[in-house]
């Protein structure tokens, strides 16, 4: 069993890297793609976590979110980045400085909308790691502000809301080829997240995207229907991209989502590693 896609404290994940290697090694895992989003700050600690778990291998990755059309969503899976010091890892840390302004500007509306928020909540939500608009929901949640994370995106921080500051985004094209400089592998993350209207409007962006140079598909995910795998293995098949499985484990703050459990037909996904490693050393 292999589970490409979990996140840790170095976004906005409960675990820390050594716990969710810990834990992937615990439930039998062969593999574990650790896949913060923006950021290759865990995957050190993950890496030399993973030498008191020789059964276990570690498959160094990202999960760039990228500018896309709403309601979509396009997140980039970069699988075997070189994530030491280099271009690679200078271009996202260009991301983060990015976003830390954005966080300061976000910071200073807290008062501005006479909410008892402060930056050391939002921090306190963080575990550490790279901080984000999830951290303030929750920060929000536990000064009782607002009920729900989701109430807090709803009122406050969804784009367009008031707290809400945008943030330089990647063109899909920009980060496939990115995670290529970077030596990776360039896989389309739950693409049922873009959120396209029809079957074929669908298969028309996978082929933009295989044509920009995307290397591979996440069609075992956890939140996707037998028939939404059934439909992105065909779409990989005609489009000569390599498969991926990921759960999407977040830890606490996605409860329903566990480790290595990804359904809809995961049983075929232990054999992906090899197309994967090949498109990242092809790149
Ligand atoms: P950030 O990178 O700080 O802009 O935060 C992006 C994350 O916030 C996404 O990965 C989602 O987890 C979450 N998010 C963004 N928009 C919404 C929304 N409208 N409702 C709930 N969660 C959202
Ligand atoms: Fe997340
Ligand atoms: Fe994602
Ligand atoms: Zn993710």
């Amino acid at each position: 069993m292999i589970d490409l896609h979990a996140h840790t404290t170095a976004s906005d994940g409960s675990l820390t890297p050594t716990e969710l290697v810990a834990l992937a090694d615990e439930i039998g895992l062969a593999a574990l793609g650790v896949t913060d989003h923006d950021t290759v700050g865990g995957l050190q600690e993950a890496v030399q976590a993973a030498e008191r778990h020789p059964g276990l291998r570690i498959v160094p990755g990202i999960e760039i979110g990228v500018d896309y059309p709403k309601p979509g969503q396009f997140h980039l899976l970069g699988y075997f980045v070189h994530y030491g010091e280099g271009p690679f890892r200078s271009r996202i840390e260009y991301l983060q400085e990015n976003r830390a302004n954005r966080n300061q500007l976000m910071a200073q509306k807290f008062a501005e909308h006479g909410l008892a928020l402060s930056w050391e909540d939002v921090l306190r939500e963080s575990g550490g790691g790279q901080v984000g608009r999830p951290h303030m929901a929750r920060a929000m949640v536990t000064k009782g502000l607002v009920a729900t994370v989701q109430e807090a995106f709803d009122r406050w921080l969804a784009d367009g809301k008031p707290l809400h500051v945008p943030k330089v985004k990647l063109s899909p094209g920009e980060a496939i080829e990115l995670v290529h400089q970077g030596g990776g592998a360039a896989v389309l993350a739950h693409p049922k997240f873009l959120q396209r209207p029809n079957p074929d409007d669908l298969a028309e962006e996978l082929q933009r995207f295989a044509d920009l140079g995307l290397d591979g598909l996440e069609c075992y995910y956890s939140q996707h229907t037998p028939e939404e795998t059934a439909f992105y293995l065909a779409e990989a098949k005609r489009l000569g991209l390599a498969v991926s499985a990921g759960s999407d484990f977040h830890g606490v703050s996605k409860p329903h989502v566990h480790l290595g459990r990804i359904f809809a037909g995961a049983a075929g996904a232990d054999d992906l590693l090899p197309a994967l490693e090949a498109r990242a050393a092809g790149a």
